[in-house]
């Protein structure tokens, strides 16, 4: 019989010493709700860690991206451009409200949008008789996209930039912090993220009016009254107290995971990059990347006729968690009608490429059994 040995993730939680503290203090204070210390004390630190000037926690990075098109009056038919080399979220509170996303490909530095491509879809647009109303540029992997490049294009036609940077907290971009480039920045805590509050998001920006907005949609949007009195639609988004407690035990290790993080990529770029046909992602000058996945891709005309697949697949077997690179959403069947301006550049990276096992918790023995079996694949 084989003995399996125990599972290695892609990305799994890794919590420091002062998490627990912070949510006893919540609960022998009895601050079990979407407000408290614990939330007033996290958007501190996530302001004073990005340089931002402001931020809201909320329940997740999705809700965060759904406020900031609400607040920018986003509504039915109206077009928002969004990076097609991402996860579903970015797209998805698009769809929310009844907006049509319109799809760009990415470009090869850092596979993130197409700065070319996102001017001649604007154009485009324009020409057809719409202008976009909101760009979404996404840091995927933890990889900054050219964002000083695409926030000059958006200067030009006056439309604003929401980052989606769910991925990329800790990196940045000549040494300004991911997502605090554009009008907003999303951020995500999910479970698989650099840092984790079990389940949550925040949205950041430059514009006090703003957070403050996001914190009133996002706590069902009570006019101030005795009663419960409303004149806008709002939403349960808050986070709560617990979880931001999470949160700023996080906060404290963040330097620290994308070391680690950083440090894992540097493993595998140090064990398998001399493998024919496997190629990592360098960062290029001025970027600086949290390294939250390691990615490869495999070019199997190189490597002997091993494909991504097969790697992926001989890893499975042995109990180790990969993952293809994520599927373009204009490839989605849930979005492919919609408008795309595609190279073909974010289809091969989803046919050849992997994710690795990228978590800032891996052991060297862990790490070690990646890098034998991925070797044992050629
Ligand atoms: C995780 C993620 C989100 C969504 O964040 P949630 O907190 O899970 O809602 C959005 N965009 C990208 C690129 C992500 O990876």
């Amino acid at each position: 019989m084989k003995n399996i040995a125990a599972k290695v993730w892609l990305s799994s939680p890794h919590m420091g010493s002062e998490e627990f503290n912070y949510v006893k203090e919540a609960f022998d204070t009895n601050w079990i709700a979407p407000l408290g210390p614990n939330v007033n004390g996290f958007e501190q630190d996530l302001q004073s860690f990005t340089g931002a000037k402001h931020a809201a926690a909320l329940s997740s990075g999705t809700a965060a991206l759904h406020l900031a098109l609400i607040m920018l009056g986003v509504g039915p038919g109206d077009e928002i451009i969004c990076q097609s080399f991402t996860f579903s979220a970015s797209a998805n509170p698009i769809v929310y409200l009844g907006a049509v996303p319109i799809f760009i490909d990415s470009e090869p530095d850092t596979w993130n949008m197409s700065p070319e491509l996102l001017e001649q879809a604007i154009k485009d647009r324009i020409a057809k008789g719409k202008k976009p109303k909101a760009i979404i540029p996404v840091h995927l992997y933890g990889m900054p996209c050219q964002i000083e490049r695409i926030i000059a294009i958006a200067a030009v036609y006056d439309i604003p930039v929401i980052e989606d940077a769910a991925e990329a907290l800790g990196s940045t971009c000549n040494g300004k912090a991911a997502g605090t480039f554009g009008l907003m920045g999303v951020l995500s805590f999910n479970g698989n993220k650099i840092i984790t509050t079990s389940g949550g998001g925040a949205l950041i920006s430059d514009s006090g009016k703003l957070i403050e907005k996001a914190r009133f949609l996002s706590t069902q949007a009570r006019d101030p009254a005795p009663h419960y009195q409303h004149s806008e639609i709002g939403y349960n988004y808050r986070m709560s107290n617990v979880c931001a407690g999470i949160g700023r035990g996080q906060m404290q290790v963040l330097a620290q995971r994308v070391k680690q993080r950083r440090g894992v990529y540097a493993y595998y770029v140090k064990h398998i990059s001399h493998l024919p046909g496997i190629t990592f992602l360098p960062e290029p000058e001025r970027l600086f990347s949290n390294r939250w996945l390691t990615t490869i891709t495999v070019d199997k005309t190189k490597t002997g006729g091993v494909d991504r697949e097969a790697i992926r697949l001989s890893l499975e077997e042995e109990n180790i968690e990969s993952r293809p690179l994520w599927k373009p959403m204009h490839l989605q069947p849930v979005f492919e009608a919609y408008p795309s301006y595609v190279n073909g550049l974010s289809e091969k990276l989803f046919n050849d490429g992997l994710c690795l096992p990228s978590g800032s918790n891996l052991t060297e023995f862990d790490l070690e059994r990646v890098v034998d079996h991925i070797k044992a694949c050629f």
